[in-house]
């Protein structure tokens, strides 16, 4: 990993993040909301609800990146601007994919951190745009990555002069096909020993699955992940993406008091 210099953990303190009245690095910062912003009063409904459960963040995408044209493609600056004004109703900070160079820089004015979804974690200008701005950037695992690839991507970042990178490991794609991805959670104490960013966890794209989110959620604390990003919608089966891994508000708040309680005995082992 020689060639890892900003990013790598060698002689230097572990990098926290403040977002609002959170810090990554340093708090479990629980990111939950819709897979997409759908609607004002779908957007509203979850981020009241996921603010109620603890959460600290909302996450939407406004700009999806689907693997068909004619699926749903996000609501693009009206969703951001219903994310907006979820932030102004309840307080939570937003983060929201970016998927082109030419959208970084004036999403940053809707936005807390953008995200840099799998399918671009290695658009290397797109990671070169993110690290000219002034916003923490959610770069997540590309599908098909490994954790030095992934880490390269960070550097890019880093590069430009944005120090502000959280890592979100969100499974790879291998022979296994019961679950969507692959969640590698060794990638989390992995990152420990080999970065000072930030890493979190995301266990809805990491197995797909509704059933398997809140053991990959607790294992992921375990693992000394600093966060879950986790999706949430209020009505599941009807979410016009990722509607086989949607928590309900209840499901999300059951799970949450359970992960908030085991990182305080992981705490208090230290
Ligand atoms: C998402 O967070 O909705 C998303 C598309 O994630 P990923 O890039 O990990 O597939
Ligand atoms: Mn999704």
């Amino acid at each position: 990993m020689n060639d890892i210099k900003l990013a790598s953990l060698k002689n230097k303190q572990r990098t926290t993040i403040p977002v609002a009245n959170v810090t990554f690095g340093k708090d479990l910062v629980i990111i939950a909301g819709p897979c997409s912003v759908e609607s004002e009063e779908q957007t509203l409904s979850i981020a009241y609800a996921v603010k109620r459960a603890g959460a600290n963040m909302l996450r939407g995408g406004a700009f999806k990146p689907r693997t068909s044209p004619y699926n749903f493609q996000g609501l693009g600056l009206k969703g951001l601007k219903i994310l907006e004004s979820a932030r102004r109703e309840t307080g939570l900070p937003i983060v929201s994919e970016v998927l082109d160079t030419r959208d970084v820089s004036w999403m940053c004015e809707y936005v807390d951190a953008l995200q840099i979804g799998a399918r671009n974690m290695q658009n290397f200008s797109l990671l070169k745009e993110a690290g000219k701005t002034n916003r923490p950037i959610l770069l997540k695992r590309g599908m098909y990555s490994t954790i030095k690839e992934w880490l390269n991507c960070a550097e890019y970042i880093l590069n430009e002069g944005n120090s502000q990178v959280i890592l979100c490991e969100r499974g790879i794609r291998t022979f296994e096909t019961y679950t969507r991805n692959t969640l590698d959670v060794s990638a989390v104490a992995a990152l420990k020993e080999l970065t000072h960013l930030p890493i979190i966890v995301d266990p809805s794209h990491g197995t797909g699955k509704v059933s398997l989110i809140p053991a990959m959620s607790l294992a992921s604390v375990v693992a000394g992940a600093d966060g879950l990003i986790v999706e949430v919608h209020n009505h599941p089966e009807m979410a016009l993406s990722d509607k086989d891994q949607a928590l309900t508000p209840e499901q999300f708040s059951e799970m949450t008091k359970k992960v908030r309680a085991l990182r305080a005995f992981i705490e208090g082992l230290n």
